[in-house]
């Protein structure tokens, strides 16, 4: 009888364990490169009871001395999840965590990889370690439980990484990561990894497939830039921040828009025209984007800002 209980007990308290962790079954790594693999989202305005936050592209590479992941995600359980989708692929450690801007929902799943590999190197653009440590983890923390609500983002810590990344090619267990550091362009903290032999490129939010991302931290013109130093690596595949991974269409795509936005709106500027007045000529000439996601929210706040990017180029 008492063995009973105990077993009872013991089958009770495993399945609260397994209910309380929030499950993405739909989601596999995908391999696209001999030795790298993405954790693909679906739509991005995907269900949140499906989604649980998860909306963006962490990537990991296996190479013969351990895991290095790109980009992780939003929320500790996240983290857990990506843990787990990375364990079905291989049981070699994370050594490296890249990622690629401050926005929380890139780095805040650090905190699950760094709990079950404490050694590994937690890589980011200097300024970004310079802003988490002066205060915007805690903006990006409260942000995002507001955003997830209390299951979904529960128990989610700010890590904030450990080391200031290089304009250089990094060579990790037999891989060369090539990374690019950028002043300005989705924000002030980007970076793109480019993994040479696998011709895979990790651009983060700088180029998405069908999704128009906050561009308030950023700057167009060195946005566009940025696509142009993107295309110079001929990547065979490339994973956009949010949206489906691809090829370089992807990266021509957006170069286009950021170029067309600041001529069309240079177009306007220079008639006086207000923002304002400008709107909906703008959306006009950008028909063919309407049905993307974050387009209806993202047009103005991007009108306002590239016409104050005119005005201080003309100071
Ligand atoms: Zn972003």
């Amino acid at each position: 009888m008492k063995t009973y209980s105990i077993l009872l007990l013991a089958i009770f308290c495993f399945s609260t364990q397994q209910a309380s962790a929030l499950q993405w079954p739909h989601l596999e790594p995908k391999k696209i490169g001999p030795h790298t693999y993405v954790i693909e989202h679906g739509p991005h305005d995907e269900d949140p009871k499906v989604s649980h936050g998860f909306h963006n592209n962490p990537g990991f590479v296996v190479t013969d001395d351990g895991v290095v992941v790109i980009d992780t995600g939003s929320s500790y359980e996240i983290g857990k999840m990506i843990l787990r989708k990375i364990k079905t692929v291989t049981s070699k450690p994370i050594t490296h965590i890249f990622t690629t801007h401050f926005h929380g929902d890139h780095w805040l799943s650090n905190q699950a990889l760094v709990e079950a590999y404490p050694d590994a190197l937690t890589v980011a653009h200097p300024e970004l370690i310079t802003l988490l440590k002066n205060g915007e983890d805690k903006f990006w923390l409260d942000r995002f439980a507001e955003r997830l609500g209390d299951e979904a983002f529960a128990g989610t810590k700010a890590v904030i990484p450990n080391t200031p990344a290089e304009n250089k090619a990094y060579q990790i267990g037999g891989v060369t990561f090539q990374v690019v550091l950028f002043d300005q362009a989705h924000t002030t903290t980007d970076l793109m990894v480019y993994v040479e032999d696998e011709g895979v490129l990790f651009t983060g939010d700088i180029v998405n497939n069908e999704h128009f991302s906050f561009m308030g931290h950023g700057n167009f013109k060195g946005a566009y830039e940025a696509t142009q130093k993107a295309l110079t690596f001929n990547a065979n595949h490339v994973v956009v921040g949010h949206g489906k991974s691809g090829n370089q269409d992807l990266i021509k795509t957006f170069g286009a828009i950021y170029q067309k936005l600041q001529a069309i709106i240079r177009k306007f500027y220079e008639q006086d025209m207000m923002d304002y007045e400008m709107k909906p000529k703008v959306i006009a000439e950008f028909e063919e984007y309407k049905q993307w996601s974050g387009f209806d929210n993202q047009i103005g706040p991007y009108i306002s800002q590239i016409v104050l990017e005119l005005e201080k180029e003309s100071f």
